[in-house]
Formats: structure tokens, C-alpha cells, sequence
């Protein structure tokens, strides 16, 4: 028998279910990646430890710009090492999830929604931190790309014609997307954001009027961020914030999945291209945990 002990919290990272949604969608064939399950409650803590891994050496101090997730991973990965972390979040971020990134001992900085990347910035300027700047650095989708993607591809056994995604940073749409299409070129790859948000735009010379403006965390944008390669994305289609909640509340009453509200927007997605769908086989991910959420959206 040999141990199964993991050295950190660290290393329990990854592996995180794949479970059809045979309730909500019994004439498709879907299935959702839960990494809800990763032990800081997200996927990002895939992200951030890819980029710590590539952080220069010596770094005693990181800082990072997040609406929430990132932030805990961050916070949780500093813990295990030893780091100070500060975290700057729009202050329209969930309070459960800013008390996370609190309770793991990080200074959280709570900012307008148009200036907490540029505080982050400033903030590593003052105290000659790390910035991990997760909407610039190509670390982002190559963490998706080396991490993530494989091990969905493993765990579906190939078994995948169109791949759907939540665009924030546009990181994981990227980075899955572009793996799998390489084991197999006619993979399909769909982004969902809210209503005005910025990708369609890029990928579909749609129009967006500029005015973005959701309650879904973690998905949208007002300006596109280079995380995202719409050479990766075949599809951006836009959802309203209300059927986002809808199918999230259905998602934890008929699949039993308490996910957050941008696993509700993905689905409400896929709930619309549904006819673009029959017989063939949709894989997804489901960012976050709705426990984050349970007094805004539940
Ligand atoms: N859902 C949630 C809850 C998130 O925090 C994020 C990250 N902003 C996303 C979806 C989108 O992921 P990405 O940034 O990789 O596009």
C-alpha cells in the first residue's frame, strides 16, 4: 500500500469530477467539469499555481487584481508558502467571498470596479511586490492549456464535439480550447458572457453598445483582455443576467451542483444554442462554489 498523504493543500489541487447533466438536459448530452471542488473552491487555484511556479525567485510579497477567485487561490497558495499577499476587489464582489481571501490571512482591498487592476499595480509599485496580473500574463491560459485541458480530455476519453465556457478573463476558454481542438481539430469551442459584454464582438463582428453591466461575477467584460485568443473561439453567444440565476437555482435543485452564477450563465448558454447541439456530445466547466453567493443569488 503506499501513502496517499499530499504534502500541502497544494498538491490536492486538480483531478475534480466530470458529471453529465442528464436532469436539466435529458434529450442533450452535457457534461460540467466541477472545479468547485479544488481545495481553495475554484479553478483558479490551477491558474495560480502555475504562475507561482513562474513568479521570479526570492519573491517574499504578491499582489493580484480579482474578482474573488484568484484572489482566494492566491491568498490559500501564500499560506502554504509563506508569502504576504494583498488582493485588490471590485466592491461589488460577494462579501462571503471577500472574507475568504481574509481568512486566509491576506489584505484585501476593496476598489471601484474601474480601478482595481490599476490599483493592484500601484499597490506592487509601493512595496516592490509581485503582480501576477492574471488578465495580461500568458501564464493564464497556458496554465488551462497544460493543466486543465488534459485532464478533461483524459476524463471525457475524447468523448467531445463542442466545447462551451464562461469568458471572464477569457484564460480557460483559451487555454482548454486550444488543447483540445489539437487532439482534435473539429472540436467546436462556444464562449458565453453576459449581455454587452465585449468578446462577441471580437469574435463575431456583432456589436456591443459599450454599456456592460452585470451581476454575474467572474464573466464579462467591458474591454477584452489578451487572455482571451479568439483565434481559439468559434462562438461568443450572450446571456441575460436573470436567465444566468435561473438556471443556477435549477442547477442546484435538479442536479444537486450549488454553483456559482457564472456555471449559471454557461448553462443558460448552452440552454440556448441547445438546437445548434442535438447529437453531439458538450463538455464545460463549472467555475466556483454557489456558497459564495448562497445571500445574493440564492
Ligand atoms: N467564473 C468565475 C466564478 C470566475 O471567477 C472566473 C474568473 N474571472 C471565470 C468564471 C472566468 O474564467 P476566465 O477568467 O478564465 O475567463
Amino acid at each position: 500500500m503506499q501513502s496517499q498523504v499530499k504534502a500541502s493543500v497544494m498538491e490536492a489541487i486538480g483531478e475534480t469530477p466530470v458529471v453529465r447533466l442528464s436532469r436539466i438536459f435529458p434529450a442533450a448530452n452535457v457534461a460540467a467539469k466541477l472545479e468547485y471542488m479544488n481545495p481553495g473552491g475554484s479553478i483558479k487555484d490551477r491558474m495560480v499555481r502555475h504562475m507561482l511556479r513562474g513568479m521570479p525567485s526570492g519573491t517574499a510579497h504578491v499582489v493580484e487584481s480579482s474578482s474573488g477567485n484568484t484572489g482566494a487561490a492566491l491568498a490559500m497558495a501564500s499560506a502554504v508558502m509563506g508569502l504576504r499577499c494583498d488582493v485588490t476587489v471590485p466592491d461589488t464582489t460577494s462579501s462571503e467571498k471577500v472574507k475568504r481571501i481574509g481568512a486566509y490571512g491576506a489584505s484585501v482591498h476593496l476598489c471601484a470596479p474601474d480601478d482595481y487592476h490599476a490599483a493592484a499595480e500601484r499597490l506592487a509599485g509601493e512595496h516592490d511586490a509581485h503582480y501576477l496580473d492574471q488578465y495580461c500574463t500568458p501564464l493564464n491560459r497556458e496554465a488551462h492549456y497544460r493543466d486543465t485541458g488534459p485532464e478533461l480530455w483524459r476524463q471525457l476519453a475524447g468523448e467531445v464535439d463542442v466545447f462551451v465556457c464562461g469568458v471572464g478573463s477569457g484564460g480557460t476558454i483559451s487555454g482548454i480550447g486550444r488543447y483540445l481542438k489539437e487532439q482534435n481539430k473539429s472540436v467546436r469551442v462556444i464562449g458565453v458572457e453576459p449581455l454587452n459584454s465585449a468578446y462577441r464582438k471580437l469574435v463575431t463582428d456583432r456589436p456591443a453598445d459599450g454599456s456592460f453591466k452585470s451581476a454575474i461575477e467572474g464573466v464579462g467584460k467591458r474591454q477584452p483582455s489578451s487572455s482571451f485568443d479568439p483565434a481559439v473561439v468559434d462562438d461568443v453567444v450572450q446571456v441575460k443576467d436573470e436567465d444566468a440565476l435561473d438556471w443556477c437555482r435549477r442547477l442546484a435543485q435538479k442536479e444537486g451542483i450549488l454553483a456559482g452564477g457564472s456555471s449559471g450563465c454557461v448553462v443558460a448558454g448552452i440552454a440556448q444554442l441547445l438546437p445548434r447541439l442535438q447529437g453531439l456530445r458538450v463538455a464545460t466547466v463549472f467555475p466556483d462554489s454557489g456558497v459564495y453567493y448562497l445571500s445574493k443569488y440564492f
